[in-house]
């Protein structure tokens, strides 16, 4: 008999797998990758009973869908059938938004065994699951556990060897949705089913409803599957038509809702309040504060400036001794050490090398506390509570209340706001709140209006600052509304009526969340930041001897080039164009480079200035440097969160075209205003 058991761990993020894989494999834990992509593997092993277990800990995910690289990750295994049992990890403190990935195991024709967690938080909050009743209906064998008090792990065990060996054999509950479905499944089903041979690799039923949800992955495999895909094509579209007539919801929209109504109908028979006669609970009464927009609004802008005030206020020393180091200390050294090295290597090595490996480092500050924050308003709980409380205002942009705080993060630093749409669980609202954070006003912005102001706009300093930042946040919730409306279905919000239980944060978990972030941040985003200012350095120096970033130099070239595309806004000199392109290195570099250029240092710039730009064109230069291409650093982390070039360079189109559009307006306007 087969000694050897391999238990796949599947379930949401934070249900507590890995707590559970800790305290079953103690130290017996192996990280790797998952091949080819850069998802991490985590596996365990220990023994019980003479049984060699194995766990293999699943990328959390909210849903089956084929989104984003977990997802895939996660669905591709659960395929490969390369295991013997299944356990779904459940944070029972959320049943209900759980369940939902459990009827997608179920559609799939996957039975697990549930687990679940967290049960010493649920009896904490005074709330019980009936076991019985859910695994009644499920059926599906259910086990609680609690990996925080290591309590329930040998029944755990237990069934998993049972299932394992056969004894246990789950009978699995199909979810059953509403008729109007039920019906389309069922046509979907028989149409496929006459299409292919007996070699299918998937489960029929779960095969229509993803077509039905759109899902990419397997709309391509249909059309390398089925004998006639065209039909069946035409055949969803019809549905749809009538999904939208009747219930005014786009298709997977519609099967989604229904499996979630499903998922909280079955949470709602089985969750009981184990003392009734408590009414509120503290974190009743707390929630009502600060979910109260009243009472919660002002709540979280001070929570907001407190994360503001900690993260720029602290990582500042350390940013300014990285900048003292890699502008000062090295180059110094560089010259002292290696000044026996010809001219363009050193420059190579001071400007390029040092100057891109700066450009990287300077982030490390800002983001390792940022991430620290992140990790400890997720962990306690407030963030969800957060996104409650903006959910309505925000709806009608087509975002959650999950995107305020990275939109707002955005107008410190556009990077670390990037990186604060990884606690939004929808998909394609983290990917919309993206494409809109780069028109967040970031602090680096700031250095270009204050010195333009400075020289044309001294008596309406206050307005005309005002007045982008104000336009940046316009425009990123009108291009919000675009996108979902047109590029990306929309998502129902209902998930959130569940709110997780507060708690103080695990600070092993915290620190260590945020030292594999900042490693992935370096890691993943670094090569990028480092490739994009060495090729800057590169083309502001060469050819050998060109004045950095003057006329002759390859950059130079390029700006002169491109300065008749700027002639309607009013811009005619070469230089503020090379400016703007060295800007998309870091968007304070303009200044900088104006500077330099123009040979008067900043200090001067103001007097220059007045006679290169007319108030109208400095005001359309304004614009266009708050709208157009995203930073270096900020580019590389949309690329990072998004796991798509497509995407990042399809937001860097938008950006450089909405800025002309936006710069040409405001010029002509201002023409006729001023
Ligand atoms: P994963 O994302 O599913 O791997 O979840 P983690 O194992 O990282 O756990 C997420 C959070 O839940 C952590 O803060 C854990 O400390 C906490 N947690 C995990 N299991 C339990 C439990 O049984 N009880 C309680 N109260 N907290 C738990």
């Amino acid at each position: 008999m087969k000694r050897e058991i391999r238990v796949a761990l599947v379930g949401n993020p934070n249900v507590g797998k890995t707590a559970i894989m800790n305290a079953l494999a103690g130290t017996n834990e192996m990280v790797g990758n998952w091949p080819g992509v850069t998802v991490q593997k985590k596996t365990g092993r220990y023994h019980f009973r003479g049984f060699d277990i194995e766990l293999i800990d699943l990328p959390g995910i909210y849903s089956l869908t084929s989104y984003s690289l977990e997802e895939r990750v996660t669905r591709n295994f659960l395929l490969s059938s390369d295991y013997d049992v299944v356990a779904n990890v459940i944070d029972a403190t959320l049943l209900g938004r759980n369940l939902y990935l459990t009827l997608e195991l179920l559609d799939m024709g996957i039975k697990p065994v549930i687990a679940l967690n967290k049960i010493d938080e649920l009896e904490k909050l005074k709330f019980s699951i009936d076991k019985k009743k859910l695994s009644k209906i499920l059926k599906l064998p259910v086990v609680s556990v609690s990996a925080a008090k290591r309590e329930g792990f040998n029944d755990l065990s237990e069934i998993f060897l049972q299932m394992a060996t056969g004894d246990i054999k789950p009978e699995g509950f199909t979810p059953v949705y509403s008729e109007f479905l039920e019906e389309a499944i069922d046509l979907l089903k028989l149409k496929i089913e006459n299409q292919v041979d007996s070699n299918f690799p998937y489960n029929l039923r779960w095969f229509a409803i993803k077509l039905l949800e759109k899902d990419p992955e397997i709309l391509k495999i249909a059309e390398k599957y089925l004998k006639d895909s065209k039909t069946i094509l035409e055949e969803i579209e019809q549905i749809e038509k009538e999904v939208k007539e009747r219930f005014g919801l786009d298709l997977p929209t519609f099967v989604s809702k229904e499996r979630f109504l499903l998922a909280s109908k079955i949470a709602k028979e089985v969750v009981g309040s184990s003392s009734p006669a408590e009414s509120e609970t503290l974190s009743d009464k707390i929630d009502r504060v600060i979910t109260n927009p009243i009472t919660g609004i002002p709540i979280f802008f001070f929570i907001m400036w407190l994360v503001f005030k900690l993260t720029f206020a602290f990582s500042q020393p350390f940013t300014e001794l990285i900048d003292r180091i890699f502008s000062n200390w090295l180059p110094e050294l560089v010259k002292t050490y290696l000044s026996f090295l010809p001219e363009p290597l050193l420059s190579l090595i001071n400007d390029g090398i040092l100057g891109g490996v700066g450009a990287v480092v300077v982030f490390l500050p800002i983001l390792g506390i940022l991430f620290f924050l992140m990790s400890i308003l997720e962990d306690s709980g407030y963030m969800a509570r957060a996104a409650a409380l903006w959910d309505n205002f925000v709806k009608v942009f087509g975002l959650s209340g999950a995107s305020v705080i990275p939109m707002i993060l955005g107008f410190g630093c556009n990077v670390p706001a990037v990186y604060a749409t990884r606690a939004m669980r929808s998909p394609f609202q983290k990917l919309v709140t993206m494409a809109a954070i780069p028109w967040m006003s970031c602090s680096a912005r700031l250095t270009v209006y204050t010195v333009f102001v400075a020289a044309f706009f001294k008596e309406h300093q206050a307005t005309v600052i005002m007045g982008l930042y104000l336009l940046g946040i316009v425009l990123a919730l009108l291009l919000a509304f675009f996108m979902s409306r047109f590029v990306y279905r929309q998502e129902e919000d209902e998930f959130f009526i569940e709110l997780p239980s507060y708690k103080l944060p695990s600070w092993n978990v915290v620190f260590n969340e945020t030292w594999i972030e900042v490693k992935d941040f370096l890691y993943r985003a670094g090569t990028i930041i480092f490739a994009v200012s060495v090729l800057v350095w590169a083309l502001a120096s060469l050819p050998p001897g060109a004045k950095y970033a003057g006329e002759n130099s390859l950059i130079g070239h390029v700006g002169k080039a491109l300065t008749p595309l700027f002639h309607p806004i009013g811009i005619y000199d070469w230089k503020p164009v090379v400016g703007l392109i060295l800007g998309a290195l870091a968007k304070e570099v303009v200044i900088g480079t104006l500077g330099t250029l123009y040979g008067t240092g900043e200090s001067g710039l103001v007097e220059v200035l007045r006679s290169v730009f007319t108030p109208e064109s400095a005001l359309a230069f304004l614009v266009f440097t708050l709208l157009y291409t995203p930073c270096a650093a900020t580019m590389a982390a949309i690329r990072q969160e998004s796991n798509s070039w497509k995407f990042t360079l399809g937001v860097i189109a938008i950006d450089l075209t909405m800025a002309w559009i936006l710069a040409f307006i405001t010029y002509h306007v201002a023409k006729v205003l001023l």
